[in-house]
């Protein structure tokens, strides 16, 4: 069980159920970051008095420091802001809920000062993925999966040898959009993919569980996580989100890990573990929870899940490209600037124009991330 716990990203949906969990779990909260919600940090630093908390810009630092000027929490702010909070003495356990590329750096920095990390930032593997856990072998620092498909393998594998592991298979849920051929895909509009009918989370994944884009980080987080070749990494659709993923062993066994789709209990475990304490969550129902059933996932319908596979087949710097060329599509698809199947299309277009570099250089992957990043709105302006 962890101690003493930094949050990065506290006001998102993550965040927000980690300080819960934290709560219940009378962990000690050390620091906090948000974006751009200073009225909710606020509301935070007065309930759990970290040391330290940062925003996103010194406008917004002023304005939270003049709220919270009675308390004894430093603010800082920005990408070195953040850093200082990753890098907090005090904490024994980072749990990074940012979104998209922005938690690659805390995360290093977190792992160079020896911290365990609780990672619901997943991009932070997907981009920097040979780096990162280099870096936390080198510093013993422990990267723990939230991502609920993770934890349970996670789980799952708990104290077995890697050696033994033949397959891993995740479970997706298919998203609103499962069943559905890529031709009806054409005219569904920003409201029905924000629709999940199982999980409720922050927009940007939300979308990306729509295009199975998520699955497709996910394939590559358990490629670094649990270091296993991409074609031993098996997606299946189980729209019921019941088992939150399986491995299957070298002697035939199969291991899957179940519970309610409730993002509190990866959380709590990442905090917790190996102990796994009382909590007033709901339980599952196991005689009312099924038929559970599974699917192969369409590849045609939704291609970014394929295109996945493909940068990471590709390796290098492609699936820090993948990434950040996704982030990208995802905002201009929620500005309504593109239809959601462009959403694929200019992913696919623009993967095709990058020359992967082989490297474990942080400078070679954050240079691809804007490359995709120019690239998309090339694109895109080309397109509309
Ligand atoms: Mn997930």
């Amino acid at each position: 069980m962890t101690g003493k716990i930094t949050i990065l990203g506290s006001t998102g949906s993550i965040g927000v159920q980690a300080l819960e969990v934290a709560r219940e779990n009378k962990l000690e909260v050390t620091g906090l970051s948000a974006n751009t919600n200073i009225q909710l940090l606020e509301k935070q630093v007065r309930q759990f008095k970290p040391c330290a908390v940062s925003v996103r810009d010194d406008m917004l630092a002023f304005e939270l420091e003049k709220k919270i000027s009675d308390t004894s929490t430093e603010v800082y702010y920005g990408m070195e802001g953040l850093k200082t909070v990753s890098a907090l003495s005090e904490a024994d356990t980072v749990l990074n809920s940012l979104v998209g590329i922005a938690g690659l750096i805390p995360t290093l920095e977190a792992v160079k000062k020896g911290k365990n990390i609780a990672l619901a930032n997943k991009e932070t593997l997907v981009a920097g993925g040979s780096i990162v856990m280099k870096a936390s072998r080198e510093k013993q620092a422990e990267i723990i999966p939230v991502d609920s498909e993770h934890s349970a393998i996670y789980q799952c594998l708990n104290g077995s040898f890697s050696k033994d592991i033949g397959k891993i298979i995740l479970t997706a849920s298919g998203g609103p959009f499962r069943g559905k051929k890529a031709i009806e895909l054409q005219a569904v509009t920003i409201e029905d993919a924000l629709n999940h009918p199982n999980w409720s989370m922050g927009k940007k994944i939300t979308i990306d569980s729509a295009t199975l884009a998520n699955k497709g980080l996910e394939v590559i987080e358990a490629r670094w996580l649990f270091d296993i070749k991409p074609e031993n990494i098996k997606v299946v659709v189980h729209p019921q989100s019941i088992i939150h993923s399986m491995v299957e062993f070298k002697d035939s066994s199969v291991l899957a890990q179940m519970g309610m789709p409730d993002m509190r209990i990866p959380i709590q475990y990442a905090l917790t573990k190996p102990e796994r304490p009382f909590n007033g969550f709901e339980k599952l129902d196991i005689l009312n929870c099924g038929p559970l059933t599974f699917e192969e996932p369409d590849m045609e319908a939704f291609p970014c899940l394929s295109l996945a596979y493909e940068a990471l087949k590709c390796g290098g710097t492609m699936p820090a490209f993948y990434n950040g060329a996704n982030e990208v599509v995802v905002e201009l698809f929620l500005e309504g600037k593109i239809g959601f199947m462009d959403i694929s299309e200019i992913l696919e277009n623009v993967m095709k124009r990058h020359n992967p570099v082989r490297s474990d250089n942080l400078g070679d992957v954050l240079d691809s991330d804007l490359q995709a990043r120019r690239m998309v709105m090339e694109q895109a302006g080309k397109q509309s």
